[in-house]
């Protein structure tokens, strides 16, 4: 008799856990095969990502696995819907680590499924291993678009708007107030943040519109600033931000009240990382059929700046050139 606590071997896990997230998905073969099958589509193209998280690094050590799997599947989704892509399926690698028993492992699938079900997409494959260090996973996600019609980091031109989704800073704060490191803010505000930096929300709503509109894009992982400026190195054009029109949560401005000095506090905003958002430059002529779509599909897309001739990225404040000393995360 083994108990739900217990860990299971590797097969057990796959066949119990993972088969499920796998049903309804013939490309997957009931992982019962060495590989998966994915039949091309013409006139598509097949778009492909991956994104690892380690604990102690992406996510803290006592951060309910649910959660954690949850967020690895969506910062994957968010490199797609960054590229305009329509989400497909995913691979998943996993190395359980010893804190991993029986009912953790189960609550990483079930998070999983729950996402499955919410962005309609399937497991097709993996990896399941142990180690005696830190939890790792990874997910290679899979995503459609039309022939030719994936969105590059390269494209932006002089005179294009720079545009981004939803709200920027929230994955900063959100960090902070996971530690319990985020004072002068209300509980409820705090708890908001804290869900945020655990379970971004990738704009797959947002990526039809993204591939008709944007010239160039990017997703919003390592902090706004770091991210824009790759849209500036692979345009090679300059990009200006004004941290005025920086799009903010309610948690996020009544965190700015409590600050005396609002440039250098909207900076850390624009230089956190974790939002999981999307910046693009935007000809001026499809600013306003991006705006008014995302408004209908319930996800603000704010301008705030301007794509220039020149290079990096020249972050404003009341139209006044602000100093950036760290554009975002960077792993050594
Ligand atoms: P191999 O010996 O080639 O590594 P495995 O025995 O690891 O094959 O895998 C058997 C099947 O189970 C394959 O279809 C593989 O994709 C699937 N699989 C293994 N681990 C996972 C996982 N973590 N998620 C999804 N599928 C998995
Ligand atoms: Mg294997």
């Amino acid at each position: 008799m083994t108990s739900a606590a217990e860990p299971t071997d590797e097969f057990d896990t796959i066949e119990r856990l993972f088969r499920p997230l796998a049903q309804g998905a013939p490309e997957a073969r009931g992982l019962l095969d060495d590989v998966a099958v994915i039949p091309s589509r013409p006139g598509q193209d097949l778009v492909v990502t991956k994104d690892a998280m380690v604990e102690g690094v992406h996510f803290l050590a006592e951060d309910p696995l649910d959660l954690v799997a949850r967020k690895l599947l969506r910062v994957n989704l968010s490199d797609l819907a960054a590229k305009g892509a329509d989400p497909y399926g995913y691979l998943l690698s996993i190395s359980w680590s010893k804190r991993c028993d029986g009912l953790a492992r189960e609550a990483f699938a079930a998070g999983l499924r729950e996402d499955q079900a919410h962005y309609g997409i399937k497991l097709f494959g993996g990896d399941t291993t142990s180690t005696p260090g830190p939890l790792t996973a990874s997910i290679t996600a899979l995503g459609w678009t039309p022939t030719g019609r994936t969105v590059a980091r390269a494209g932006a031109k002089p005179g294009d708007v720079l545009m981004v989704s939803g709200a920027i800073g929230d994955g900063w704060l959100g960090l902070q107030a996971a530690k319990g490191e985020l004072a002068h803010l209300e509980e409820a505000r705090i708890e908001a943040l804290a869900r945020r930096y655990r379970l971004p929300e990738p704009r797959t709503v947002l990526a039809r519109l993204v591939r008709d509109h944007a010239s160039a894009s990017a997703d919003v992982s390592d902090g706004l600033v770091a991210d824009a400026g790759h849209l500036a190195e692979a345009g090679k054009v300059g990009i200006e931000i004004a941290l005025d029109h920086l799009p903010l949560s309610r948690a996020a401005k009544a965190w700015l009240e409590h600050r005396v000095d609002p440039a250098a506090s909207l900076l850390d905003l624009a230089t956190g990382g974790d939002d999981y958002e999307i910046v693009c430059a935007v000809r001026p002529d499809r600013v306003e059929a991006l705006a008014k779509g995302a408004e209908r599909a319930g996800v603000p897309f704010t301008a705030i700046g301007r794509v220039v001739a020149g290079e990096g990225v020249q972050v404003m404040f009341e139209g006044q050139p602000v100093e950036v000393r760290h554009a975002g995360w960077r792993h050594k």
